[in-house]
């Protein structure tokens, strides 16, 4: 980068966007982020965002995963009484049968110091409050306390108040962006009017279209994308503080007292049509505030407030995509599941790839080159 104060464009309002946005312009970058409609309208709006590391993956992953709770440790405390931001722990539990994964999960938690407790059913009250612990199999359940949930369309307005204070640009409603492309370096951002905005750095955030978008110039990163479902309740006393990972329905609670819920099955029954429009049934949605009220102490009737569905970001092998394309300069990317767990280091990191124009060590084997 040059002495001058660089020019950086990032393209996509979802929580990699934003994240990276706001580390640029605290980096003293000069930036404007770009997104169609508006911000946390993609996955971001519609994710579950429990913060956690639990189970079993590649040890780089998993030390990317704990240094991304480590930064949401430190905005809660900035953030005391931030009702979008708790840590009040997950408690997972598995399905009955030959299959059931809890005491290996148990032993590898144990194994790599991932805060675990394996939890009998009659002692789950003890430990954590609103849960059904007739619901929980005779293998038992793990409790994590150090995990959490934030609520990332929250999140998304503090760091785009923090943007606009640090002299940020935000361009919303603004149409499908593509990459302005001379032969082996960015040279910005075109807006879907033909504006052109000359750039030194573009970092493309677009959650889904990540690798369409990759794919125009000439990257291939593999796409295991679904189209997932988020049911929202109505707000119901249960008592309930951690995220609940169960056979048949994960739960979070919302800011509003409400609960958000999505299950693997649910994702399954997410019709697709011909023309690629998609649909969810009612049968679905039943389902899922049926088997959320079952793992819930007093089975409390469940109101459907509404629902949100879409594609759910995931790169082939589920690992992340973050970083500088090869071969392009100035061209970096941030394709990944787990957005929640990410959203922040992944945008200071990238930040700091942009400002030094160095690869950082923690996202080597992450990079988008790795699929060449
Ligand atoms: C149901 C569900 C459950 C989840 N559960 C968890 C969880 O428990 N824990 C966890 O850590 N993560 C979870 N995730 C994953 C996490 O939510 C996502 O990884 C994260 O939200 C992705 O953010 P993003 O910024 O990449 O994409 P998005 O939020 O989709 O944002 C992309 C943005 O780019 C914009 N855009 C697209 N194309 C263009 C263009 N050409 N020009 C301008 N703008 C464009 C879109 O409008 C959108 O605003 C879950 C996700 C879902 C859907």
């Amino acid at each position: 980068m040059t002495s001058r104060q660089p020019e950086a464009v990032v393209i996509g309002g979802g929580i990699f966007g934003v994240s990276t946005a706001v580390h640029l312009a605290r980096e003293g970058a000069s930036v404007t982020l770009i997104t169609d409609g508006s911000p946390a309208n993609g996955a971001s709006g519609r994710s579950l965002s429990w913060l956690n590391s639990a189970g079993a993956r590649s040890e780089a992953y998993h030390r990317l995963r704990m240094i991304g709770i480590d930064r949401y440790r430190t905005l809660s405390a900035a953030y005391p009484g931030a009702t979008w931001l708790r840590f009040d722990g997950g408690l997972t539990w598995d399905a009955d049968e030959a299959a059931n994964g809890i005491a290996a999960t148990f032993a590898h938690e144990r194994a790599i110091g991932y805060d675990a407790r394996l939890l009998a059913a009659d002692e789950v009250a003890d430990v954590t409050p609103g849960i059904a612990s007739r619901a929980v199999t005779p293998q038992g359940a793990i409790f994590n306390p150090g995990e959490g949930w934030v609520d990332l369309p929250s999140l998304i307005a503090v760091l785009l108040r923090e943007l606009a204070l640090l002299g940020g640009r935000l361009m919303s409603e603004a149409g499908r962006a593509s990459v302005d492309l001379a032969a082996s370096r960015v040279r910005g951002v075109v807006l879907a009017d033909g504006t052109r905005l000359a750039a030194d750095a573009v970092v493309l955030a677009t959650g889904p279209a990540v690798p369409r978008m990759l794919a125009e110039a000439g990257h291939h990163v593999p796409d295991e994308t679904p189209i997932s479902v988020l049911v929202k309740t109505k707000p119901v006393a249960t008592g309930l503080r951690a995220v609940l990972n169960t056979p048949r329905v994960a739960v979070r609670p919302t800011p509003d007292g409400a609960l958000v819920l999505d299950s693997g099955w649910s994702e399954r029954e997410v019709v697709i049509h011909g023309d690629g429009d998609f649909e969810v049934r009612d049968s679905t949605i039943q389902g899922l505030l049926r088997e959320a009220s079952a793992v819930l102490a007093g089975h409390p009737a469940l109101e459907l407030d509404g629902y949100g569905m879409g594609p759910k970001p995931i790169p082939g092998g589920g690992e992340p995509v973050l970083g500088q394309i090869d071969g392009i300069a100035g061209y970096h990317v941030a394709f990944s599941h787990s957005g929640a767990t990410l959203g922040l280091i992944a945008g200071e990191l990238l930040a700091m790839e942009v400002m030094t124009g160095e690869p950082h060590p923690l996202l080597e084997g992450f990079r988008p080159n790795r699929f060449r």
